[in-house]
Formats: C-alpha cells, sequence, structure tokens
C-alpha cells in the first residue's frame, strides 16, 4: 500500500464574508449546501487517491461548523470510508462560535472528531465587529466551554493582531485571556490585507489605520512572552501547543507530506511517478457541483511543480517549524548570509529561524530563491 496522506475537506459556507477574508468562502444558504455535501462525499467515493491510507483529516474552510450534524457524519464516513485511518488519527474541524452549539460539537465527537480549532479572533467586540465576525466575546466562551463539556480535549483558539485601533495592550489583554479557556493550542496571526478583499480597498482609500511596524512586532513578540509562562511553547511562526499538542494536519503539511483535497476550492500536493503535483478544485460551489455531477473533472489548476519550485517550497515550509531542516543537501550561500543577518541558525545538523529571523521569515526565505 502507497504511504498515508493527509485529507483535507473544504467547506466553503460562512454566515457573513469578513471583511478581511480571501479564503474560497461564502455567505450562501440553502440547496447549494447540501448539494456541495453530496457532491464532496462523490468526490471522495470517485477518488484516485482512495485507498491510502489517511495520517490526519482536518475540515476548513469556510465554517464547517455551519454544516448540521448529518451533514457532517456523511463527509467523515466518507473521508473513512476512502481513507482508512492510522491508528490514532487525529481529526479537526474548524468552528465558529455563532454554529458550535453543544448538541451539535457532542454530536461532532461522537461521530469521531477529535479536535476542535474555533475562530474567536478577539475578546473586544469593537474588534469582532470591524472584523465583521457574527459573533461576540461571549458565543466564543460559551463555545470553547461547549467543546470541553462535549469532550473535546483538544481545543484550539485562532486570534488575530495587528487590527485597527487595537493597541499592545488590548492585545495583551487577549493574550492574558485565551488561556483561562483551557486550550491546549493557540493560533496566532497578524492580519494581512489580502488583493480583493473588502480591507483592501479600504487600505486603498487611506480608511483603514493600522498600527504601525513597531506595534505590530511588539505584539508578535508578546505572544511568546506571555505564553511560554502560561505552559505553551512556540513551534511555528504563528503556533503555540502545550507539548505533545501541535497540529499534526499541519505539521505533516509544513514537514512536506503529501496530502489530498475534497470540496470546493481544495488544494492537494502529491508525489506521482514524474514528480509532485499540486491540484485545486474548481472553486465555486455551483461549478465544482456541475463537475462531480456531469463526471467531468473537479480540478480547477493542476501544477506540476519541478524539482527546483519543489526543494524551495520545501525550505518555505520547513523553515517555518522551530525545529527547522536537515542541513544536509541544503545550499551553503543563503545559509552563511541568513547567519550572518542573524535570521537563520544552524545547530545540531539542522536549519532553523532564529527568534530575529522569525520576524523576517519571508525575507530569510527568499535566500534561497
Ligand atoms: S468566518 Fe473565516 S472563512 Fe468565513 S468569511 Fe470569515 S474569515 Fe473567511
Amino acid at each position: 500500500m502507497s504511504d498515508p496522506v493527509a485529507v483535507y475537506v473544504h467547506v466553503p459556507f460562512c454566515v457573513v464574508k469578513c471583511g478581511y477574508c480571501d479564503f474560497n468562502s461564502y455567505a450562501v444558504s440553502g440547496p447549494i449546501v447540501e448539494r456541495t455535501v453530496a457532491a464532496t462525499v462523490r468526490q471522495m467515493a470517485e477518488s484516485p487517491w482512495r485507498g491510502r491510507q489517511a495520517a490526519t483529516v482536518f475540515f476548513g474552510g469556510g465554517t464547517p461548523s455551519l454544516l448540521d450534524a448529518p451533514q457532517l457524519e456523511r463527509l467523515l464516513r466518507a473521508v473513512l470510508d476512502a481513507h482508512p485511518p492510522v491508528d490514532g488519527v487525529e481529526i479537526t474541524a474548524e468552528a465558529n462560535p455563532e454554529s458550535a452549539t453543544l448538541g451539535k460539537l457532542r454530536a461532532m465527537r461522537q461521530m469521531g472528531f477529535n479536535r476542535l480549532s474555533v475562530g474567536v479572533q478577539s475578546f473586544d467586540p469593537e474588534d469582532l465587529r470591524r472584523l465583521d465576525r457574527a459573533h461576540n466575546p461571549e458565543d466564543a466562551e460559551k463555545a470553547a466551554r461547549h467543546a470541553r463539556e462535549a469532550g473535546f480535549d483538544r481545543l484550539n483558539l485562532d486570534l488575530m493582531f495587528g487590527l485597527e485601533g487595537q493597541t499592545l495592550r488590548a492585545w495583551e489583554r487577549n493574550l492574558d485571556r485565551a488561556p483561562s479557556l483551557e486550550p491546549d493550542h493557540l493560533s496566532l496571526y497578524n492580519l494581512t490585507i489580502e488583493q480583493g478583499t473588502r480591507f483592501e480597498r479600504l487600505q486603498r482609500e487611506g480608511r483603514l489605520r493600522l498600527p504601525d511596524e513597531e506595534v505590530q512586532t511588539a505584539m508578535y513578540l508578546r505572544c511568546a512572552e506571555m505564553l511560554e509562562p502560561a505552559g505553551f511553547r512556540q513551534y511555528e511562526i504563528s503556533n503555540y501547543a502545550r507539548p505533545g499538542q501541535e497540529c499534526r494536519h499541519n505539521v505533516w503539511v509544513w514537514r512536506g507530506g503529501e496530502y489530498v483535497a475534497y470540496g470546493p476550492g481544495g488544494v492537494g500536493c502529491v508525489r506521482e511517478l514524474d514528480g509532485w503535483v499540486r491540484r485545486t478544485n474548481l472553486k465555486k460551489p455551483l461549478a465544482f457541483c456541475l463537475a462531480v455531477e456531469r463526471g467531468e473533472t473537479v480540478w480547477q489548476e493542476t501544477e506540476r511543480i519541478d524539482p527546483a519550485t519543489r526543494e524551495f517550497e520545501r525550505i518555505l515550509l520547513g523553515l517555518r517549524l522551530n525545529e527547522g531542516l536537515p542541513l544536509e543537501g541544503l545550499p551553503e550561500e543563503p545559509i552563511r548570509e541568513g547567519v550572518r543577518r542573524g535570521w537563520l541558525e544552524a545547530a545540531d545538523g539542522r536549519l532553523r529561524l532564529t527568534r530575529e529571523g522569525r520576524l523576517f521569515a519571508n525575507d530569510a526565505t527568499a535566500l534561497f530563491l
């Protein structure tokens, strides 16, 4: 049998489209949701990777928790039917507070999900309003409590910093409050302005005033400073976990493992006889459904990755992790330059970003281009 793969299922629906979001997500409801679930189940049933074991499973979006319990169960059954899980498989679902009811989380836990990732973003109601989020801070706290009550031992909270009007002190209040909800994992993202979003337009028109770079850097550094004493360890540029609670799915991808993807806009990357291939599913739910229903290809894009690009991507992803990547076979010149600038360190046969280097991760990686 071939090696296991990580399995990703994309659920592209949300209650509202947040102003900063460029993910493949749509604020729609009605029959298209059920039709997309059915098409995604069928895509798995007809998958060319059927039979390969699932090393990890991740339901992302969009908002997977927006689906009802029977829909989630059909999707998860289809995954496990197509990809028999390895022992102790991690099965994560993303959830947003407004749809993470106790009843639904209990059902999800029972059907086999064993890790929940809740999109909290901030505990400040004004931040949430500006971000267009459909929940308030109390909903987020309730969702974390519900996750525990439903039996999720593994809980991640997503938070964002560098928001309009956010001060360093306000961000510290979030960093104080998050551990009190007893997550074992925190993903802390610096807001980035993506093309085509409402935030990008506001920025272009000079109507989005973000904290200046110095403050954003201080916010980033405060993450490790405040979370390490609380028992969390930074293991990736934006991710912190209690020992042993790292997200195995993401670590798999960052270590360069193969992954397959189902659902509209899902992106998979696998090794084939003639090299690595990245495939992106049709993004629009209706186009995706029609293609599956007609038996046509669901891939909007198929990219054959040449060895040099693959090697660059391996370095780019590997350097995100604190563990870094093996030094063996890496080119010497960019390493020398990265070390000289204080961004890279080579020790114990591995190459890693320094603490300073994590602030310049893109520049450090670009040395290898
Ligand atoms: S809830 Fe998440 S995926 Fe949905 S629009 Fe907002 S940021 Fe995007």
